[in-house]
């Protein structure tokens, strides 16, 4: 595929484990800020490149449950701020279909607050290599 994936720190909430994808083949690039949810892509249009930038609303990382008893680590983020009473419903309905909420932040008057998990398990979380999906 040609990329490589390295921490960066976030441009939105300075979380300093951020994961960046270069695509070095391509150009393109992407940011993605498992603490505020921050995105940010660099992909190919035409003959240049068009840029999208998302302010972070709060993020998730879900386990999945895969084959051996292993989890497939997702992580995504909110493209709206949810409400606390939102981001809980969000949470019954992802564990109704077998998988695990890990870590889940909102954004409250301006702080990202976690309603599952904490800054030292997001932190274990993103010291490995675990790339972005959407
Ligand atoms: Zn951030």
């Amino acid at each position: 595929m040609g990329s490589v994936t390295d921490e960066c720190n976030c441009p939105q909430c300075n979380y300093p484990h951020a994961n960046r994808v270069f695509y070095y083949r391509a150009g393109e690039e992407t940011i993605f800020c498992p603490f505020c949810g921050y995105t940010y892509k660099k992909t190919r249009a035409g003959k240049g490149y068009k840029e999208q930038e998302n302010h972070g609303h709060g993020a998730f990382i879900v386990g999945i449950p895969a084959d051996g008893g292993k989890q497939i680590l997702q992580m995504g983020a909110f493209t709206k701020s949810p409400t606390r009473a939102n981001a809980e419903r969000w949470m019954q309905a992802a564990e109704k279909t077998g998988a695990t909420v890990l870590i889940l932040t909102i954004v409250e008057d301006d702080q990202i607050v976690f309603l599952r998990g904490s800054k030292a398990e997001l932190n274990k979380y993103c010291s490995g290599d675990g790339a972005p999906t959407e």
